[in-house]
């Protein structure tokens, strides 16, 4: 359904061209925005089913990487930077110098994109939205913590269900998919870690990422993988 509805679309518009013999040139403009934005939110939709698919099919790692978050969530943040883009808001970062994960850079860095890409999308311009990482119980914790919309308690044990979406018209306004929470509670699985989300309606939400002791490296606990 979430795919057939753009394809549909995006057919239709293609066989009402098909037909027409002259067209202004502001009108095939106009129908060919449309098609594009059905044809982004179809890739869209396909790279987050591909994403949570290797998620779940492929076999535990057995090669971990040392990750050095700090410099990770440092090119995060630019990236947030240039997805709040008008909407000015304020995006802060505080990182516990050389706290490490071990696991993989590239699944981490999808899933932590995702809670900050949610917080700008979920936050009305000019709010905002704080980055921290840092040791908690002999573990670490990532937060991201924004001043936006909030969420109401019913919906939060449901968040990262596929396509659970609080208000479907405004998450795809802001072009998205409705998987991005489950790729997260994927990747954090796969990294024996856990998401605790807390939000008030009109307030904001944190959404914090829980990783034991064993995925944690910092200058005083030097571990490597598979000693914890
Ligand atoms: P989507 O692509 O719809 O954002 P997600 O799986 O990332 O899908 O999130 C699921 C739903 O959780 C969203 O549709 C939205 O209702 C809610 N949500 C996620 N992050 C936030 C946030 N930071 N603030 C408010 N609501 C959020």
């Amino acid at each position: 359904h979430e795919l057939r509805t753009p394809l549909t679309v995006l057919g239709g518009y293609i066989e009402t061209l098909r037909h027409i013999e002259k067209i202004r040139p502001e009108e095939l403009r106009k129908h060919l925005t449309v098609m594009h934005e059905q044809s982004a939110r179809m890739q869209r939709l396909v790279d987050d089913l591909l994403t949570l698919s290797k998620l779940e099919t492929s076999p535990p790692r057995t090669q971990d990487e040392t990750v050095d978050v700090p410099a990770l969530l440092a090119g995060l943040k630019e990236q947030a930077e240039i997805l709040s883009g008008e909407s000015r808001h304020v995006i802060t970062l505080e990182a516990e110098p050389g706290l490490k994960l071990l696991g993989s850079r590239e699944e981490l860095t999808s899933a932590f994109l995702n809670l900050i890409n949610n917080a700008i999308r979920y936050t009305p311009a000019g709010g905002t939205v704080r980055l921290t990482w840092h040791t908690r119980n002999g573990g670490a914790e990532f937060i991201v913590a924004d001043s936006g919309e909030g969420i109401a308690p019913e919906h939060i044990p449901h968040l990262t269900e596929r396509f659970y979406r609080v208000d479907t018209g405004r998450s795809r306004a802001s072009g998205g998919t409705g998987l991005g929470l489950s790729i997260v509670k994927h990747v954090l699985l796969r990294h024996d870690a856990h998401l605790d989300i807390e939000s008030e309606l009109g307030r904001g939400s944190n959404f914090i990422c829980i990783f034991p002791p064993s995925r944690t490296q910092n200058a005083r606990n030097p571990r490597s993988a598979g000693t914890g």
